[in-house]
């Protein structure tokens, strides 16, 4: 889906309507997540940032020839650094999350000391390097080399890192609104993440979606029932293209999936509970449903059986 207009060292632009565009990441290349690019008429607005600043770097090259124009805002859909380790080369623009995303970037985002940020990242490296020779899966396997080559990219880049926190905040909703074109800035609360913000083009009918929506992919879960009841409400906007933050463009068909994960996760997770199963038996005894066996993940599916186990034990108990 969407018409091909370039390719880079780190990710594909394609149109998916007219001023609007999608960068999907080449895996493995330091951008790790999507970005878009919208044409507002007189100037552009980026969507994410990707996980390393050459790969932003290109972006915002790459937008600016496409368009003839200059970036003017850029938006973070989340705090999680493949989306927003890009933001130092934007930094003269206008840098927009929403309000609860900003507290997350400043709180988690730190480099504190960067020679033990450097060693630190150096063992995860390691560790993952170890992984990836005893693992026998080969769909886990293929995830833990991406995310070794993608943590090798950082790590070469962290000298020169900076966190640009964004400073325009919004809670629920916010329109920017172009010459030529206006998007509208989505959060319906806290799903993949503590605060999930998207774009919607109502013209165009696009939707970029940051990690809420994801392709074949076990994205790690915050809120299993939010999660859905986010999705549920996306699904009752007339969107006709979808940019997930991983995996290619395509339709709301992306939604109905990552729904059905959801709701396939929510009932065995429920079914286990409601037979007093434990976890570790849940998790060593769970057989992954034909459509889900081939998701990516660098744990497969067990860290969000376990992430959903945990979520509504705790809530059981709470009655
Ligand atoms: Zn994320």
């Amino acid at each position: 889906m969407g018409e091909t207009l370039l390719t880079t060292d780190y990710f594909t632009v394609k149109k998916m309507a007219e001023g609007v565009f999608a960068a999907i990441a080449i895996p493995g290349r330091g951008a790790w997540s999507n970005a878009g690019i919208v044409d507002l008429g007189t100037e552009l607005l980026v969507f994410d940032s990707f996980n390393t600043p050459s790969a932003a770097r290109e972006l915002k090259k790459q937008a600016e020839n496409l368009t003839g124009k200059k970036v003017k805002y850029l938006v973070n859909s989340h705090y999680h650094g493949d989306h927003v380790f890009g933001n130092q080369v934007f930094e003269e623009a206008v840098i927009i999350s929403t309000a609860l995303t900003q507290e997350w970037f400043r709180d988690k985002n730190v480099i504190r000391d960067i020679d033990t940020e450097m060693i630190e990242t150096q063992q995860y490296i390691n560790q993952l390097e170890f992984q990836i020779y005893n693992e026998k899966e080969t769909v886990v396997k293929e995830s833990l080399e991406n995310q070794y080559m993608e943590m090798a990219k950082l790590h070469k880049e962290l000298p020169s890192l900076e966190m640009v926190v964004p400073t325009v905040l919004f809670e629920k909703k916010l329109v920017i609104s172009g010459a030529e074109r206006s998007v509208e800035l989505y959060c319906f609360g806290g799903a993949h993440s503590p605060s999930d913000a998207f774009l919607y083009a109502p013209m165009e009918k696009v939707a970029f979606m940051g990690d809420l929506v994801t392709e074949n992919l076990h994205l790690p879960i915050f809120h299993p029932e939010e999660f859905l009841r986010i999705l549920l409400e996306v699904k009752t906007m007339d969107i006709e293209q979808i940019m997930p933050g991983h995996g290619d463009v395509g339709t709301m068909k992306q939604v109905d999936r990552m729904i059905e994960y959801l709701a396939m996760l929510r009932k065995a997770v429920i079914d286990a509970l409601s037979y007093s199963v434990s976890l570790d038996d849940f998790v060593s005894n769970f057989v992954i449903p034909d459509g889900f066996r081939n998701w990516k993940g660098t744990q497969g599916i067990k860290r969000n059986l376990e992430s959903v186990y945990n979520f509504y034990s705790l809530k059981q108990k709470e009655f």
